[in-house]
C-alpha cells in the first residue's frame, strides 16, 4: 500500500507562546503553529500582574544577560518598542506608560488576542492540545513528531520558552531537542524570582514577612536598588528580582538595609543616649522592622559594647549572606541559560549549521531583567526569524 502523501509545510512553529505567536502572525506563508496547552498564549494572557509589561522604551543590550552578550544587538535595533506600541494602536489596544519606561497593556488578554488573531489571518493553522515530542532533520526537511501525529516542513521554529511556570506550560522541549540535535545548551536556573534565607535566618524574615523598605544589593560587582520584600523563606520585591538574575548558587549577596544613612556613624555619634538603636535610626528605617531584624543586637546605646554596635551596623548597611536558594521555577518569571546563540545568526534566529531551524524567545540563552524586556526580546526575536521566513 501506497504511504499517504504527506502535507509539506513551510514550516512549522513549536509553541504558541509570545514568540510563536507573534513570529507566526508577522509572515504570511501556510504555517502550522502547534501548541500542547489548550489554549495559545496562557502566559502571556496572565503576564505582568494581567496587565501584560510587554515592553519598555528602555530597551537595550544592557538589560540582557547571556554568555553570547552581543547576539542579542541586531535583532533589538531591527525591532523597537514603538513597533509593537503602533500595532497595537492600529488595533485598539490601550496601553500605557508607567515608571521607567515600562508600558503596559490594560488587559493582558487583549494582547493575547490580537495575536491569535493576527496569526490567523497570515495563514497559521493553530493546533492547540498538541504535545510535540521531536524534532528531527530529514534530508531538506523537517519531521516533526507530535501527540497528533507526523508533520513534515521546510522550516522549524522552536519557541517553547524556558522552564519557569510548569503550571503554564513550560518544560525542558527547546533544551532537550538542541542537544538531540548537537546543539550546545547552558545551565538553566529559574530568575527574576525571590531568594530563600540559610535557616538561621528563617524565623526572623518569617516574623517581618510583609514588611517592605527601600535597600540595595550587591552581587559581585552588580548592584541594585529598590523595594524588598520580606517573604516567610526570605527576601522578594524588585530589587531581589532583579538581583537574582546576576546570582548564581552557591555566591554571596550583600544587601543594605538602610542605603540612607551610615549606621555606624549613626549610632557612635549618639551612644550615650539610653535610647535603643532601632529608636534611634527610626528616622530611616521602620523602628518595628529595625529591632526584629537586630535581635538581640538592638540594645540600648548607652550599654552596648562597640563589638554590639559594630554588628548591629553591620547587619543594616551590610548583611552579608549565601541564599540557600531561590523559590524555583514554579515562582521564577524568567529561565536565564538555554539554546546557546553562538550556533545562530544573530540577524535571522536561523541556525548556521542547520538551514531552516529557527529557534526565538526564551528558548534562546538571552535573559532581560524585569520590566518588559523579556516580552520585548520575544517580539523582537519573533520578528527577526519572521522576517528570514518571508524569504524562503
Ligand atoms: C507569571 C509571569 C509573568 C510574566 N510577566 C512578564 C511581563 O509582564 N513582561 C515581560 O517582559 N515578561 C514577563 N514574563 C516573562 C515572559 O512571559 C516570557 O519571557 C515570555 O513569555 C517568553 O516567550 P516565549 O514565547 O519564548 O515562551 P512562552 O511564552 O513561555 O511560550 C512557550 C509556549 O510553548 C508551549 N510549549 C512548550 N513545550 C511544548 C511542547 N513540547 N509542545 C507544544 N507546545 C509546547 C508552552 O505551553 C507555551 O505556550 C512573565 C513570566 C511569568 C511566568
Amino acid at each position: 500500500m501506497n504511504k499517504p502523501q504527506q502535507t509539506m509545510w513551510h514550516t512549522v512553529i513549536v509553541g504558541g507562546g509570545a514568540a510563536g505567536l507573534f513570529c507566526a502572525g508577522s509572515f504570511g506563508a501556510e504555517k502550522l503553529l502547534l501548541e500542547h496547552n489548550a489554549q495559545a498564549g496562557a502566559k502571556l494572557s496572565i503576564s505582568g500582574g494581567g496587565k501584560c509589561n510587554f515592553s519598555n522604551l528602555l530597551v537595550s543590550p544592557r538589560q540582557y544577560v547571556s554568555r553570547c552578550p552581543h547576539f542579542c544587538h541586531d535583532a533589538l535595533a531591527a525591532f523597537r518598542p514603538p513597533d509593537f506600541m503602533h500595532l497595537l494602536r492600529e488595533n485598539n489596544v490601550v496601553f500605557e506608560e508607567k515608571e521607567n519606561g515600562q508600558l503596559f497593556a490594560r488587559r493582558a488578554a487583549d494582547i493575547t488576542r490580537l495575536l491569535i488573531r493576527r496569526a490567523k489571518e497570515q495563514n497559521t493553522h493553530l493546533k492547540t492540545g498538541v504535545e510535540v515530542l521531536k524534532i528531527c532533520r530529514e534530508q531538506d526537511a523537517f519531521r516533526t513528531e507530535t501527540s497528533a501525529g507526523i508533520f513534515y516542513s521546510l522550516n522549524v521554529v522552536i519557541a517553547t520558552g524556558g522552564l519557569s511556570y510548569p503550571a503554564l506550560g513550560a518544560g525542558g522541549f527547546a533544551a532537550k531537542t538542541a542537544a538531540q540535535l548537537g546543539l550546545a545548551v547552558s545551565e538553566q536556573r529559574p530568575v527574576l524570582v525571590a531568594l530563600r534565607v540559610p535557616k538561621q535566618w528563617r524565623e526572623t524574615c518569617r516574623r517581618l514577612a510583609g514588611n517592605s523598605l527601600q535597600a540595595e544589593v550587591l552581587v559581585g560587582k552588580h548592584k541594585e536598588a529598590g523595594a524588598l520584600l520580606f517573604t516567610h523563606e526570605g527576601f522578594s520585591g524588585p530589587v531581589i528580582l532583579q538581583s537574582s538574575l546576576y546570582w548564581k548558587e552557591g555566591e554571596e549577596i550583600q544587601i543594605n538595609f538602610l542605603p540612607s544613612a551610615d549606621a555606624a556613624t549613626l549610632l557612635q555619634k549618639n551612644k550615650n543616649l539610653p535610647a535603643s538603636f532601632s529608636k534611634i535610626l527610626a528616622p530611616y528605617i521602620n523602628a518595628r522592622l529595625c529591632k526584629t531584624w537586630l535581635g538581640p543586637l538592638d540594645v540600648r546605646a548607652a550599654d552596648a559594647k562597640k563589638e554590639t554596635l559594630r554588628a548591629a551596623a553591620q547587619r543594616l548597611n551590610q548583611f552579608t549572606f549565601v541564599p540557600a536558594g531561590t523559590a524555583g521555577y514554579t515562582h521564577a518569571e524568567a529561565t536565564a541559560g538555554g539554546i546557546d546563540c553562538a550556533a545562530f545568526n544573530p540577524h535571522t534566529m536561523e541556525c548556521k549549521r542547520i538551514g531552516g531551524l529557527f529557534v526565538i524567545g526564551e528558548a534562546l540563552d538571552v535573559t532581560g531583567r524585569l520590566g518588559g524586556y523579556n516580552l520585548h526580546w520575544a517580539w523582537a526575536s519573533a520578528a527577526a526569524a519572521a522576517n528570514a521566513l518571508k524569504k524562503r
